[in-house]
């Protein structure tokens, strides 16, 4: 096989060669070229979410759970000056952001939802009624675990009428999902370079509103982690605090470019859309279900149900797809045995048609029947 494997998974994920060979390069940290790139990339970023006039951009090296943390940390002041998080929960990541919250020393409550329904601003509402000392909401806008599509616009209305912060973790969402800062009110929303902008993974970014970061300051309990000593130094130098991943942001920057010359997140959207529907048809075929509703999928990652039938373990179905170049993700739900597809990275209809095929071929492997579920 003369390509890599496809990645279906969220993160890494599948780039171009274009932005592979970006790569290609060597970059001092302090030199103006490297500079400008940091730049740019702030520019063009802040520009996906029309956030110019209200937020600024803060870059942080890491995976993307770095700069939830960062956020959480630069953030939400400790508990004795008032800082109390409320995390919406209907799955794993919304579960990591509230461990991070509490053992960062952060106070910590957690509203829970069933992991196949998105969580519900009324609820919402509710609790900030109930419980008025909440100062941050934090709102995982697709929830990777199942792949849920959660009501940001409608959190962000709860929160800025109850004047609260709102931290979203849009990791999974950025730049296919539409958010458009003109019109819905975050503190600060988190992404990061290897989803749907197609990047490497190594660095994440969070956009924090302009009105809010100056009480930032000294928050945060780490230095490495906080996103307000990386903003000012970062506007008085255009570099990097530490050692930035000079590679991951040049192929960033050149996957933005990418991005913007292909016509920006509504095509993403379109063509990610277009992936998940035909994944979900093609599977569906071979009587496999999907565990959302169609009306809370997110076309981003899709968790199917395991096949029920006593010759299927995932690990000899990884490998049986392995083999035919795709490489999915096991399933991160509690209750029911799943496992996930991917519908993003540079990848098209055409993988996708390849990826059901070589399910099928996988399930045949294992000596399970394909085909649509008996009536
Ligand atoms: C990918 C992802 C993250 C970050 O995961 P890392 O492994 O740290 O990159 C956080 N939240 C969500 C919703 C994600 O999909």
């Amino acid at each position: 096989m003369d390509r890599d494997r496809i990645l279906l998974t969220p993160g890494p994920l599948t780039t171009t060669l274009r932005t592979k060979l970006a790569m290609l390069h060597d970059w001092g940290s302090w030199d103006a070229d490297f500079i400008a790139v940091t730049a740019s990339l702030r520019r063009r970023l802040l520009a996906i979410v029309h956030g110019q006039d209200s937020h600024v951009l803060v870059p942080l090296q890491g995976s993307g759970t770095f700069s939830v943390e960062a956020a959480v940390a630069t953030l939400v002041p400790p508990s004795e000056q008032g800082g109390h998080v409320l995390v919406l929960d209907n799955g794993a990541y919304c579960k990591r952001a509230g461990k991070l919250t509490q053992m960062m020393g952060r106070r910590c409550s957690v509203l829970g939802f069933a992991e196949d329904q998105p969580v519900s601003a009324e609820a919402l509402d509710a609790k900030l009624h109930a419980d008025p000392s909440v100062s941050h909401v934090i709102l995982i806008h697709c929830e990777t675990g199942a792949g849920v599509e959660n009501p940001l616009a409608e959190v962000a209305a709860v929160c800025e009428r109850h004047g609260k912060g709102l931290i979203v973790d849009a990791m999974s969402s950025f730049a296919a999902l539409p958010i458009d800062a003109r019109s819905v009110r975050f503190d600060a929303l988190v992404a990061a370079s290897g989803k749907c902008l197609e990047g490497v993974p190594g660095m994440g970014f969070v956009f924090i509103r302009k009105a809010v970061l100056e009480r930032c300051a000294g928050n945060s309990q780490s230095l490495a982690m906080d996103l307000h000593d990386q903003h000012t130094y970062m506007e008085k130098t255009g570099q990097w605090r530490f050692t930035p991943p000079t590679h991951v942001v040049v192929a960033l920057a050149e996957a933005i470019s990418q991005f913007e010359e292909l016509g920006g997140q509504p095509a993403r959207l379109a063509r990610y859309t277009d992936n998940c529907a035909v994944l979900v048809a093609g599977l569906s075929a071979l009587g496999l279900r999907p565990y959302l509703k169609p009306q809370h999928q997110a076309p981003i990652i899709v968790t199917f149900h395991a096949p029920e039938h006593p010759a299927y373990d995932f690990k000899r179905f990884y490998d049986a797809a392995r083999a035919r170049g795709f490489l999915l993700y096991p399933g991160k739900l509690t209750q029911v045995e799943t496992f996930r597809v991917g519908c993003i990275g540079a990848i098209g209809r055409n993988e996708m048609q390849q990826a059901v095929n070589a399910v099928a071929e996988a399930l045949q492997d294992m000596g399970i029947p394909t085909g649509p579920p008996a009536l």
